[in-house]
């Protein structure tokens, strides 16, 4: 028997705050976790990969993947469709993986009250301030102006999510956040619910008490 079942390991934030950015630092730190790449409507940026950030669909296709029920969860985001193909969760977490997801608050609820909800960590990134979040768009990069001012508008809507989440943490020093984030989920995987072998070993620990003289 396996020895833990994986988690499904939720990142959301306003964008900006580091999400994407931590969510590299987790997979660099465990090869074993998984992360799930959903499904976008959105046009790639530079340097994004087909099937690695993202699979890029047009919206007919994308719909019809949701028709035939092979997304865990969709959400309509910054005039695009999002979504997390459910087929490879299943048996990720199943083998005793971790999956990573980055997606925002509607992905969350979708996730937490899906069949899998009970092995659901969710995590919410807050950015220090909010002239700081704007500061990490322009750094960043990869938006245009009309597109930084739109996630900005935005940001409060997802903020405004913020307590529907298991844990909160203000992204402040990068370092300290990663920490975090890996003390949260190394005592997450410690969870009754995420050790099924522990029925046997305590039925084990029973039997040998049984024996005792
Ligand atoms: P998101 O995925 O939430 O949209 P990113 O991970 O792309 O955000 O981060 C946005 C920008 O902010 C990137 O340039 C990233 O390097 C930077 N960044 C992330 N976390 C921090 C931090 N704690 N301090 C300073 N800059 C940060
Ligand atoms: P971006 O276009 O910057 O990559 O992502 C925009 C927003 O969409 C982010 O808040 C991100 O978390 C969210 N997102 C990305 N993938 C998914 C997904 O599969 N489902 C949902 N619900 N949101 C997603």
């Amino acid at each position: 028997m396996i020895n833990r079942r994986g988690l499904l390991i939720i990142l959301s934030s306003p964008s900006g705050a580091g999400k994407s950015t931590l969510a590299r630092q987790l997979m660099a730190w465990d090869p074993a976790l998984s992360f799930s790449v959903s499904a976008t409507t959105r046009a790639p940026r530079d340097g994004e990969v087909d099937g690695r950030e993202y699979f890029f669909l047009s919206e007919d296709d994308f719909k019809t993947e949701v028709a035939d029920g092979r997304m865990l969860e969709h959400a309509h985001v910054f005039g695009n469709f999002y979504g997390s193909p459910a087929g490879p969760v299943k048996k990720t977490i199943e083998a005793g993986k971790d999956v990573l997801f980055d997606v925002d608050w509607q992905g969350e609820i979708q996730i937490r009250n899906s069949d899998l909800g009970k092995h659901a960590l969710s995590i919410f990134i807050l950015p220090p301030s909010i002239s700081e979040l704007h500061r990490r768009l322009v750094k960043r990069g990869q938006d245009s102006d009309d597109v930084i001012s739109k996630r900005m508008l935005k940001s409060w809507d997802e903020i405004s999510h913020w307590g529907a989440y298991d844990y909160v943490l203000v992204n402040d020093n990068l370092q300290d956040t990663e920490k975090q984030l890996k003390t949260i989920i190394n005592a997450e995987r410690m969870r009754r619910e995420q050790q099924p072998s522990l029925q046997s070993h305590v039925h084990k620990l029973q039997a040998e008490f049984e024996e005792m003289p």
